[in-house]
């Protein structure tokens, strides 16, 4: 890479940093940007930028969007006596693809990895918690992923819950072991959804 000028060195390091992409991917990436029309590349940077600047988590389910509440919770024909916990925004954007459901979400942003160093209070339980109130919440649907860390996140949430008047249901084991949703197709999603039983 010596031959190439400092600054194209510096973009392709900095590329390498994005998830999938390699030496190679990246030197190719760099080059392009580098050889691509100004409007295209102020277009990138200026969609980097923005992203960063407005994009943040709504207060109640902790989805991604540009406003106090995302658009899912804004929405009236959405039931809130149902909640399905998920991961990650990915797979939230799954579940809604496959248009099976039409309760509201809780992100955890992420999963229990003792391993990796997190524990319950690194992701979103203790507001999964607060948020599941009798009164207003029937069932909780966990959707965590069928991973060995998204089991044990679904078992301990359970734990933390059951005592309380609300249905604890586990999506359907449809979805492949340790497959994440967003590569899973959406009939399966949606039969799996269906297909939950109680936890
Ligand atoms: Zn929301």
């Amino acid at each position: 890479m010596n031959h190439y000028p400092p600054a194209l060195v510096k973009l392709i390091r900095s590329l390498c940093t994005l998830p999938g992409i390699g030496q190679k991917t990246s030197e190719r990436l760099s080059l392009h940007l580098l050889h691509a029309p100004e409007h295209e590349v102020s277009a990138i940077v200026s969609g980097i930028a923005d992203v960063k600047k407005k994009v943040r988590v709504c207060s109640l389910c902790f989805n991604l969007t540009q406003e106090e509440r995302c658009r899912i919770c804004q929405d009236p024909r959405r039931d809130m006596s149902v909640i399905c916990v998920v991961e990650s925004p990915a797979d939230l954007a799954a579940i809604e693809k496959a248009q099976v459901y039409s309760g509201v979400y809780h992100i955890l942003g992420g999963a229990l990895s003792p391993i990796d160093g997190i524990g319950p209070s690194d992701i979103r339980i203790a507001e999964l918690v607060k948020r599941a109130d009798p009164h207003v919440v029937q069932e909780i649907i966990l959707a965590t992923r069928t991973t060995v860390e998204g089991q044990a996140t679904a078992s301990y949430i359970q734990t933390h819950l059951k005592q309380l008047p609300i249905r604890i249901s586990r999506i359907a084991s449809g979805v492949p072991m340790g497959g994440d949703f967003q590569y899973v197709d959406s009939l399966t999603i949606g039969q799996a959804m269906e297909r939950r039983s109680d936890f």
